[in-house]
């Protein structure tokens, strides 16, 4: 660690570091920071800096609010767009820790590291690739987003506007900031796009993802546009997804490939696709944890509403890409960037991780496009679907062990709490749609 730090402290006086950002996230993976000044840094590094937990999202009631941060140095990073000549910001991912310096149970990366512990414990290690959509929206005279989509583009076309200057901007920025970025396309919907990263450590990733969605939304704002993560902004066409590429290694094997087996599958992949199959509903409203998250999982949008799986069908809620050997992957299809993705991360891991202590096959794979069956042949090929709205996936979560498991005890009730309050003042919202639907007519 020291030699890090005094590598950090280096790069520091090179790049005349003057602030430093100390990042987290709360209950819903936004993001938050304090700023202090660099000389700062030795008590940073060990833990003295407090904050008020009590004011964010999902941590400690008001009597018991001192909580003290904890910057992880794998997360140092310049901030590429406050460099000036003899000027620079940087910044580091923080874990939370009490007053008595023990891990802090509201932390969302808490919560990831230990899923990560206990998979150790069986001696694999999660490794994750998520893909995140977003959309590029147009903002209005007075700077404020719409959900006008700021080009007429579509997959894979090079836009002959703003959106290819965007993207290299993203990459740029991403890539000065230690992320290998692997590819970056145009999505289906206008105003859409994906730029993919290569995979890594759960936390790795997850620390990824919130740094991402921070660049994508920075640098979108420079160029007057407005960057949303929501799942679905506009109704009609595609939404965003998060998918979740997830694989266990074991001694540095990715054990998911079997090079015996039909379609190259190890059993331990197998037994880990039946356990997302089985166990996914009940941490679904980790996954897609707000009321537009369940607009997003309607049928013909790509995105899954089925719980099945298959090697190269989009409609089921895993597919398996061909990639095989170290590159064998069960690609999770329903989460959102809306998630927490170290909440998220967590739920996936341990959905499959049951499927392992389970060791069962899962039903066969569902090649036909589950779109266009009728409900009776969904019945009969025992395809369930995932639950529709937030407060059925919200009664699923309460009522299954896993997420109480995965999330631990203090984020599982703040997040019931916190996601039932949503779900009920959404509840009580007369809609638009109501307006022009019954106003005439009734
Ligand atoms: N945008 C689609 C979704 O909602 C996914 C498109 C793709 O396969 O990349 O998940
Ligand atoms: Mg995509
Ligand atoms: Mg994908």
């Amino acid at each position: 660690i020291l030699d890090t730090l005094s590598e950090i402290k280096a790069e520091i006086a090179e790049k005349h570091v003057e602030l430093l950002h100390l990042q987290f996230v709360d209950l819903e993976g936004n993001l938050k920071h304090v700023t202090i000044t660099a000389d700062q840094i030795d008590e940073a590094v060990e833990g003295k800096m407090m904050f008020d937990g009590s004011s964010i999202t999902g941590f400690c009631p008001i009597n018991q609010s001192d909580l003290y941060l904890k910057p992880d140095l794998n997360t140092f990073a310049i901030i590429p767009w406050s460099v000036e000549e003899k000027y620079a910001e940087a910044r580091f991912l923080c874990s939370i820790h009490n007053p008595d310096m023990t891990p802090y149970e509201g932390d969302p990366r808490f919560v990831l590291q230990q899923a990560m512990k206990r998979a150790k414990s069986l001696s694999y290690s999660i490794s994750i690739g998520p893909e995140l959509e977003f959309f590029l929206f147009k903002t209005d005279e007075n700077g404020n987003p719409t959900t006008n989509p700021h080009d007429l583009g579509g997959y894979f076309e090079p836009a002959h506007d703003l959106g290819e200057k965007v993207r290299l901007e993203i990459y740029r920025t991403l890539k000065a900031m230690g992320f290998k970025i692997e590819a970056s396309h145009h999505e289906v919907a206008n105003g859409q796009h994906e730029i993919n990263f290569r995979f890594n450590d759960a936390l790795t990733s997850a620390d990824n993802a919130t740094t991402y969605k921070w660049v994508v939304k920075n640098v979108a704002k420079q160029f007057n546009l407005h960057a949303s993560f929501m799942p679905k902004p506009v109704q009609g066409i595609n939404g965003s997804g998060m998918h979740v590429n997830i694989s266990l290694l074991k001694d540095r094997e990715n054990t998911f490939y079997d090079e015996n087996d039909d379609m190259q599958l190890s059993n331990e992949a197998y037994y880990f696709i039946n356990g997302i199959l089985t166990y996914i509903e009940e941490v679904t409203a980790i996954t897609n944890p707000i009321v537009n998250s369940y607009k997003r999982l309607v049928p013909g949008f790509e995105a899954p509403c089925y719980i099945a799986w298959s090697t190269s069908n989009r409609s089921t809620l895993i597919r398996i890409p061909a990639k095989r050997e170290a590159a064998t992957r069960i690609e999770v299809r329903h989460p959102d960037p809306s998630a927490n993705p170290y909440l998220a991360y967590a739920a996936i891991a341990e959905a499959g991780m049951a499927g392992i202590a389970l060791s069962e096959f899962p039903k066969a794979a569902v090649h036909d496009d589950i779109f266009s069956m009728t409900e009776s042949e969904r019945l009969e090929k025992g395809i369930k679907h995932l639950p529709d709205n937030l407060e059925t996936a919200l009664d699923l979560l309460e009522n299954g062990p896993l997420a109480k498991m995965v999330l631990g005890p203090h984020v599982f009730r703040q997040f019931l709490l916190h996601k039932r309050a949503e779900w009920h003042e959404y509840r009580n919202t007369v809609h638009l749609w109501e307006i022009e639907r019954y106003q005439m007519k009734f």
